[in-house]
């Protein structure tokens, strides 16, 4: 069995929707199809979801949200209409405007409600189209099928691990299933959503319930490159790449699939296949958990910007025991993730990103390290970006960390921080935020020789 999940490039409109429809056709094996919520048609179009929380803004700050919900209409309508089904049109403006104009009593909650319509909605249309065609498709409901879910301490949904049993019944299923991703509900009832993007959890987590033989996820490229295509042209096409890398290189910016989208898989030791809906023959990229072969040394390069340091200093850290342990708590009780921490005798690096800590977290911070652990000194830059390199077949290879290094030096970027570890998969870099296009572009001109 196959998961198919179908992103917002491919189902734009209705001429898109027909190459999934063939898609899914071509193979009896893809019996679960997940949708995200019609994306753009061109560069300068918008986003259903981004339509949707324009509606639901209206709404919050005004009352009223018809102008905003027209223009969720006209685009179902007009996909609706090219379709030749008509009577779902209906049901999709009745959907929309009960959910727009239900009471609320939590406008984070009734955001969410509005922005997962989007899905929604288009799990009926594509369902109605298929069964149009001659071939039977049913809407799956998160609520009726169990995926729940819940808030985390940070307000990220996270799936309640029940939610798997209730969904392997899925694999019974006579029709073919049309799920809309991105988003599940609370034990009482309430649409919780993932952040954006999220149509990739769903998918890898009923890839995962059913126990799929592969996770297939559609987009609109042919491959996932080793270096950001806006960044470098031509850049080299990644065939096979583990779960490990694909995840170095999504914490560092790659954004082919949601960060939190291959857990569910990876336990699971499911491969997932990215492939282009608008060139369904090309290979695609395979996600793997042990790989066939290598292409290159380097498996593939990113950088992302907005992260922050904060170097604690105290004289003998060395010695003393506990001292990691408070500072720990510290950033705990505060909420914020710790993303690295290179550290030396007396002083260490934590490394978070920007939007965790405002200037008034800044401060709290600051004066806790100091009262609570006894730093002598905390310093705070803003100004980091982290770029990595990354590849499975680097371990126990000699010399890439020079040539790197070199390669930046030439380039006049100066090194702030250099973090390896025993894996050996990746090697991280911190440099300016301002150097970091650059030294993508540097790397990847002397790791892959072009
Ligand atoms: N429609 C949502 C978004 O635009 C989720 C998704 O497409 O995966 O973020």
């Amino acid at each position: 069995m196959k998961i198919a999940k179908f992103g917002g490039s491919s189902l734009a409109d209705a001429n898109q929707i027909k190459k999934v429809c063939d898609i899914v056709l071509a193979d009896s094996d893809r019996r679960i199809i997940v949708v995200s919520a019609p994306g753009k048609r061109n560069s300068d179009d918008i986003k259903v979801t981004d339509l949707l929380i324009a509606v639901a803004k209206a709404r919050l700050a005004n009352g009223t949200c018809d102008e905003e919900l027209q223009k969720v209409y006209d685009r179902f309508e007009s996909i609706a209409t090219d379709l030749e089904i008509p009577e779902i049109i209906a049901e999709i403006k009745d959907t929309l405007k009960t959910t727009a104009y239900a009471d609320y009593d939590d406008e984070v909650m009734y955001l969410d409600s509005v922005k997962a319509m989007g899905e929604d909605c288009n799990a009926r249309l594509v369902a109605k189209y298929f069964t149009s065609i001659g071939h039977p498709a049913v809407y799956c409901n998160p609520k009726e099928k169990g995926l729940f879910l819940e808030h985390d301490a940070l307000g990220k949904a996270r799936i309640l691990g029940e939610s798997y049993d209730n969904l392997e019944e899925l694999k019974y299923e006579k029709s073919l299933c049309i799920f809309p991703g991105f988003y599940g509900y609370s034990k009482d009832g309430k649409i919780i959503t993932f952040s954006r993007g999220g149509s990739d959890i769903t998918g890898s987590i009923l890839a995962g319930a059913v126990n799929a033989d592969i996770y297939e996820n559609w987009t609109d490229v042919d491959n996932v490159y080793a270096v950001n295509p806006n960044l470098v042209k031509n850049p080299f096409p990644i065939t096979e790449i583990t779960y490990d890398e694909m995840r170095e290189l999504a914490y560092a910016g790659f954004s082919v699939l949601h960060e939190e989208a291959l857990y569910p898989v990876y336990v699971r030791g499911i491969p997932v296949n990215i492939k282009n809906t608008n060139n369904p023959s090309a290979k695609g990229t395979k996600i793997v958990s042990k790989r066939s072969h290598y292409d290159s040394l380097i498996t593939g390069i990113a950088g992302e910007k907005n992260f922050m340091t904060i170097t604690i200093t105290k004289y003998l850290m060395n010695h003393e025991t506990g001292f990691l342990s408070k500072l720990l708590q510290i950033f705990t009780e505060e909420g914020v993730c710790i993303e690295h921490m290179p550290s030396g005798i007396d002083s260490v690096t934590v490394i978070v990103r920007n939007k965790y800590v405002n200037q008034e977290k800044e401060e709290i911070l600051i004066n806790r390290i100091k009262n609570e652990a006894g730093a002598q000194l905390v310093t705070v830059e803003r100004n980091l970006a982290i770029v990595m390199i990354v590849g499975q077949a680097m371990a126990n290879s000699v010399g890439i960390m020079a040539r790197a290094a070199s390669a930046l030096s030439a380039a006049g970027i100066n090194l702030k921080i250099v973090n390896q570890g025993a894996s050996e998969i990746s090697m991280m870099f911190g440099v300016g935020a301002e150097y970091c296009d650059y030294a993508v572009r540097a790397l990847y001109k002397e790791l892959f020789k072009v």
